[in-house]
C-alpha cells in the first residue's frame, strides 16, 4: 500500500525530500506556513528580474546542489564568478571606516592592520586548518581558543574576533573551533588551481528557479504543496505511532490529518512546540539548539555603491555585519539596477530584530557614506527588510553529543531533518539538499519504524 508522508516545511530540505519520496512511490503532502515555497531561499521581484531576499551563492565543492540542478535540467544555468572581497575595519578618526581588499593571498600579505608576523601566522593557521584530518580533535575547544593557540592574540583581536562577533553576537566566544575550521577548510577547497582565486556560483535568474523546478516536479509526481498552512500540532497514534497533524491556514478552520509518517524540516524547537507529548529527553534535545536570527536589507540602486562583492564588516559602529553587492558578482544587466544586501545576525530577543523596517533602514542607510563617500540617497530606488528568526544555528563545544536525532522518538513515525543536523558542516543549500535526500532514504528504510 502507498505510504503517506507529511513533509513540514517547503524549504530546500523539504522540497528535496518530497521529490525523492514521491519518486519512490510515496504519497506526499508538503505543509508550508509561509505563503510561498523556498524557505530561506525564497525570491522576490527585483527590477526586470527576480532575486533572493537573502543573498546567495554556492561553492564549487557544493556537489549535492549541483547534481540536483543537473537532474532538474538546470546544470547550465549555474555560472561561476571570481568574487572581489574586502574587510571593513574602524578608521583612525571617529566615524571613518577603512576598507581592505581581502580576496587573494597577496591581499593577506598586504593587510596592514596586522603586523607582518601576524599576517604570516594568520596565513599559516588558515593553511593548517585545511590539513586538520579529524575535526573531532577540535570539539573540546572554542574557535577563540583555537585561534589564540594557532595564530595568536593579534590575529584573534584584529580579524577573527570582530568577524565571529558579526556572525554570533554575544555567543562568539563560545562557538566551537569545529565551526570555524569547517569554514576555513571549505574556502580552502573552493579555490581554483594556484590558490589565486575562489569561484562562486550563481544561477542565472536566481536560485528561485531551482525552487520552481522542485515544486513543479513535486506536482508532476502527484505531490501536494499546501503553502500558507502551518502545522500546529503533531500527535502520534498510541498503538501504531502514525502521526496526526493539526494544520491551520488563514482561509480554513484547523483540521487534523493522518499520515503514515511525518518529516519535520523546520527548526527543532518548533517541533518541540508542536509535539509537546514527546519524551522529555527528546524535547530537551530539540529545544537545546540555539539560533541567531538575521535581519537583511535589500537595496535597489541606480548606480553601484562599492567595487566589491562581499565586504565583511568588523567595525562595531556599523549596524550590519556584511555588505554584499550582488551585482558586483553577477552583473546588473538582468535587473536594470544594482543590488546591495546589508546583513545583520542578531539574537531574536534583541529589540532591533523586531524594530520597524523604517527604523532599521534609517540606521543602515546612515552609515553607507562610510563605504562610498559620494553616496547619494537618491540612488536608492527601493529598499526592503526581511527577517529570519531561525537563520543560523549556534554551534557550541562538544556539539556532536547534542545534535537532535533524525528520530526524536526511536521507532516512531515522526522524523527530523533540520539545519542543525548538518554538523560538522554549516548550513547551506547544498547541505539542505543532502539532508533532504538522506531523510527520504532513511524514512523508506525498513529500520525507520520498528
Ligand atoms: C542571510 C542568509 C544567507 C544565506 N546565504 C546562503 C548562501 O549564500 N548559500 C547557501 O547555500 N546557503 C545560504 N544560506 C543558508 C540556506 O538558505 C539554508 O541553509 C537553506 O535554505 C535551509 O533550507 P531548509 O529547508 O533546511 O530550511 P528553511 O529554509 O528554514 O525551511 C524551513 C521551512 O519550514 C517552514 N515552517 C516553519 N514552521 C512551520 C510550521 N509549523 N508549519 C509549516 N511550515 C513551517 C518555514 O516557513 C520554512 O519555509 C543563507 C541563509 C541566510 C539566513
Amino acid at each position: 500500500m502507498t505510504q503517506t508522508v507529511a513533509v513540514v516545511g517547503a524549504g530546500i530540505t523539504g522540497l528535496t525530500a518530497a521529490c525523492d519520496l514521491l519518486a519512490s512511490g510515496c504519497g506526499v503532502t508538503l505543509f508550508e506556513s509561509a505563503p510561498y515555497a523556498g524557505g530561506l531561499a525564497f525570491d522576490i521581484p527585483c527590477g526586470a528580474g527576480r532575486v533572493e531576499a537573502f543573498y546567495r551563492h554556492i561553492f564549487t565543492s557544493d556537489t549535492h546542489i549541483r547534481d540536483l540542478a543537473a537532474e532538474l535540467g538546470l546544470a547550465d544555468a549555474i555560472r561561476w564568478f571570481a568574487p572581489d572581497n574586502a574587510v571593513a575595519l574602524p578608521g583612525a578618526s571617529g566615524n571613518a571606516t577603512n576598507l581592505y581588499p581581502f580576496t587573494t593571498p597577496g591581499d593577506l600579505l598586504r593587510f596592514s592592520p596586522l603586523s607582518l608576523p601576524g599576517r604570516i601566522r594568520l596565513g599559516l593557521s588558515v593553511l593548517g586548518a585545511k590539513r586538520v584530518r579529524d575535526w573531532r580533535a577540535l570539539e573540546g575547544e572554542t574557535a577563540r581558543e583555537w585561534v589564540l593557540r594557532t595564530a595568536g592574540r593579534d590575529v584573534w583581536r584584529t580579524v577573527w574576533e570582530p568577524l565571529m562577533r558579526s556572525k554570533f553576537d554575544d555567543d562568539a566566544d563560545s562557538v566551537s573551533a569545529v565551526w570555524l575550521w569547517n569554514k576555513l577548510a571549505l574556502r580552502g577547497h573552493t579555490r581554483s588551481s594556484g590558490m589565486k582565486s575562489e569561484l562562486l556560483g550563481y544561477m542565472d535568474g536566481g536560485f528561485g528557479r531551482l525552487v520552481d523546478a522542485l515544486t513543479e516536479r513535486i506536482r508532476t509526481l502527484g505531490g501536494r504543496i499546501e503553502t500558507g498552512t502551518a502545522v500546529e500540532r503533531i500527535d502520534a497514534d498510541p498503538e501504531t505511532g502514525a502521526p496526526s497533524l493539526t494544520v491551520s491556514s488563514p482561509a480554513t478552520e484547523p483540521q487534523t490529518l493522518r499520515f503514515d509518517r511525518a518529516l519535520w524540516t523546520a527548526a527543532p524547537a518548533l517541533l518541540a512546540d508542536a509535539a509537546p507529548s514527546l519524551p522529555s529527553e527528546s524535547l530537551e534535545k530539540l529545544r537545546g539548539v540555539r539560533y541567531k536570527g538575521n535581519l537583511c536589507a535589500l537595496l535597489e540602486l541606480s548606480r553601484p555603491l562599492t567595487p566589491h562583492y562581499w565586504i565583511s564588516v568588523a567595525d562595531p559602529d556599523i549596524p550590519f555585519v556584511a555588505l554584499i553587492e550582488h551585482t558586483n558578482l553577477v552583473g546588473a544587466e538582468a535587473y536594470g539596477r544594482h543590488i546591495v544586501y546589508l546583513s545583520r545576525y542578531i539574537d531574536a530577543a534583541d529589540p532591533l530584530f523586531s524594530a520597524p523596517d523604517d527604523e532599521i533602514l534609517r540606521r543602515f542607510k546612515a552609515v553607507l557614506p562610510r563605504f562610498a563617500p559620494d553616496f547619494d540617497a537618491t540612488a536608492i530606488l527601493a529598499a526592503r527588510v526581511t527577517r529570519a528568526r531561525y537563520a543560523q544555528p549556534v554551534i557550541p563545544c562538544g556539539y556532536s553529543g547534542r545534535i537532535p536525532p533524525f528520530d526524536p522518538v526511536p521507532g516512531k513515525a515522526v522524523f527530523l531533518a533540520s539545519m542543525p543536523q548538518i554538523y560538522p558542516e554549516d548550513r547551506g543549500m547544498n547541505y539542505a539538499v543532502r539532508l533532504g535526500r538522506e531523510a527520504a532514504r532513511k524514512i523508506l528504510s525498513p529500520e525507520a519504524i520498528r
